[in-house]
């Protein structure tokens, strides 16, 4: 059986449900008077290379200095962002990310979000992944999570999947979202369309944490029936 990008968004939505990313913490910015996109930012630097459980930790220390916004970010000293985000691993080579995109983000867009945000998707696009140390990935990630545009995020979990059903086995990053997009943009608005690839990147995340592991868990996977690489494992 063939299985395409809507039919495994329509499977998973009815597995998970909506599962509402990027996680982050609203009522600490409600309080701080902060804005959410900066956290699903440094969340989205800090995941480089890194589990999540790692980056919630440094994301703690963030908060419990007040240090989860633009400004201060930018104004705190380097030794002192380094103690705060050392869970995250990488630290040093991630508090000069962290600092050169503070800065970037100060001296162009005025530290302003909305400005930053408030443009074409491919330009915003194309001017982070000339940013050192952001690629593809955390790129995307910005985009439809920070910025609410719609484009699909390809990880590990993606590759995995894609390569397991197979769904699709390109190498290439670009050519894993264009086989995504070109199918969900004929089947969603626009406008739906970025709820899709949100939810499709979190579903996707979260199946192969649960079930398409390193060694899978083929007998509960509801994608099992389309999956050649559970074939082959069983015969
Ligand atoms: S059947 Fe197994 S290998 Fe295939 S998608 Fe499901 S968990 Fe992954």
């Amino acid at each position: 059986m063939i299985i395409t990008p809507n039919k495994l968004y329509k499977i998973l939505l009815k597995e998970f449900g909506d599962l509402n990313w990027w996680p982050m913490d609203k009522s600490y910015h409600e309080k701080n008077g902060s804005d959410p996109r900066f956290e699903v930012i440094v969340g989205a630097i800090l995941t480089q290379n890194t589990a999540w459980s790692n980056v919630e930790k440094a994301l703690i220390n963030l908060k419990s200095q007040n240090m989860l916004n633009i400004k201060n970010i930018f104004d705190v000293n380097i030794t002192e962002l380094q103690g705060l985000i050392r869970p995250s691993g990488f630290f040093k080579q991630k508090t000069k990310r962290l600092k050169d995109f503070t800065s970037y983000l100060k001296t162009r867009y005025q530290g302003d979000l909305d400005y930053f945000f408030d443009r074409d998707m491919y330009t915003i696009r194309e001017e982070l992944l000339s940013l050192k140390g952001i690629g593809p990935e955390t790129a995307d990630s910005i985009i439809l999570y920070a910025g609410n545009l719609p484009i699909f995020v390809v990880d590990a979990y993606t590759r995995r999947i894609c390569e397991r059903l197979p769904l699709n086995t390109n190498i290439s990053y670009e050519e894993i979202q264009k086989f995504f997009e070109t199918e969900l943009s004929h089947n969603y608005t626009k406008k739906e369309l970025t709820k899709v690839y949100n939810e499709l990147h979190a579903s996707i995340v979260l199946f192969a944490k649960t079930y398409c592991k390193k060694n899978p868990e083929c007998i509960k996977c509801s994608l099992k029936k389309f999956c050649s690489f559970k074939r082959d494992l069983f015969q």
